[in-house]
C-alpha cells in the first residue's frame, strides 16, 4: 500500500504534466529531438538564462544545422559566434565534441559524458531531451525541487512522459519553485501538499549553493573583455591584461603572435 505522502506526489507529477501541457514553454530546442540540437542547446543553456540563449541559438543552428556542419567550421569562427554568451570554454567543448562525434560516432548512452563539456547533467539532459527515456536530469533548479517537493524521493514517471517531465521540472524551475521567490501561494502547481511548503521550511531545507565570486574585476570578465576586443580589432596587445590574455592561451581560446594575442584560426 502506498503512504498517503506516496499518492499525494504521484498526484503530483500529474498536475506537473497537465500544467505543462497547457503552459510549457514553447522553445526551439523543445521542438527537435536531433541529439546534436539538443546538445547545443545544453551547453549554451549551462550557464545562460533561457531567454537570453534563444536567439543565440537560432544563430548557431542556422550557420550550423549538424554536427558536420560543426565540425567542419574553424574554432575561431565558433568563438567569434559565441561572443556574448559568456563561459567560451563552452564553446571550444562543443568543437571538440562535434569533430568526435563525426570522427566516431555518438558514445553509446551511458558513455556520453566521454565527450569534451558533456558531464553528467548533460548527459542525463541527451538522454531525456533527445532520446526521451525517463531520466530526470538534475541541475541546482530540479535539486532544490526535489527537496522542496518530493523529499521521499521521485515517485515515478508515467510512461511515455519522459521528455515532458524532464521539461515541466525545468519550468518549474525556473517560474515557480525558484530559488530566493518560489511562488508557493501564487500559482504553483504543485501547492497542493507540498512538504516544504506545508511545514515553512522551504528555505531550511532548500540546497545552498556555493557563493559566486564577484564578476566585476574577476578573471573571467577580464578574459570576456579581452576576447571581446579580439573579435572587434582582431589583435590586441597582450600587454593590456597579461594574465587574462595568458589564460586565453592556456585554454586555447587565443594565439599568443610575438607581443600581441590574435584568435585562434
Ligand atoms: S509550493 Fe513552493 S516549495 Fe512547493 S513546489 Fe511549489 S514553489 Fe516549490
Amino acid at each position: 500500500m502506498p503512504s498517503p505522502a506516496g499518492v499525494g506526489s504521484a498526484a503530483a507529477v500529474d498536475r506537473l504534466l497537465e500544467w505543462f501541457d497547457t503552459d510549457g514553454a514553447d522553445f526551439p530546442w523543445r521542438r527537435t529531438r536531433d541529439r546534436y540540437a539538443v546538445l547545443v542547446a545544453e551547453v549554451q543553456l549551462q550557464a545562460t538564462q533561457a531567454a537570453r540563449v534563444v536567439p543565440f541559438y537560432r544563430e548557431w543552428m542556422r550557420r550550423w544545422p549538424t554536427v558536420e556542419a560543426l565540425a567542419g567550421a574553424s574554432l575561431g569562427e565558433v568563438l567569434r559566434v559565441w561572443q556574448g554568451l559568456g563561459y567560451p570554454r563552452r564553446a571550444r567543448h562543443l568543437h571538440d565534441a562535434a569533430r568526435r562525434i563525426v570522427a566516431e560516432g555518438w558514445p553509446a548512452p551511458e558513455r556520453l559524458t566521454d565527450l569534451p563539456g558533456v558531464g553528467t547533467y548533460t548527459a542525463a539532459a541527451l538522454r531525456c531531451f533527445a532520446d526521451e527515456e525517463a531520466v530526470i536530469p538534475v541541475d541546482t533548479n530540479v535539486a532544490r525541487i526535489m527537496a522542496r517537493r518530493f523529499p521521499d524521493g521521485w515517485p515515478g514517471t508515467p510512461d511515455g512522459r519522459g521528455w515532458a517531465v524532464g521539461q515541466a521540472l525545468m519550468d518549474l524551475g525556473r517560474l515557480h519553485c525558484t530559488a530566493r521567490a518560489p511562488s508557493c501561494d501564487s500559482g504553483c502547481p504543485l501547492r497542493d501538499r507540498c512538504p516544504a511548503a506545508d511545514s515553512g521550511t522551504v528555505a531550511e531545507v532548500t540546497p545552498k549553493l556555493r557563493p559566486q565570486g564577484r564578476y566585476q574585476g574577476s578573471l573571467r570578465q577580464r578574459r570576456g573583455l579581452l576576447l571581446a576586443a579580439l573579435a572587434d580589432a582582431g589583435r590586441v596587445a597582450v600587454d593590456q591584461d597579461p594574465d587574462a590574455a595568458a589564460s586565453l592561451v592556456q585554454d586555447g581560446l587565443a594565439v599568443r603572435r610575438d607581443d600581441d594575442l590574435v584568435p585562434v584560426p
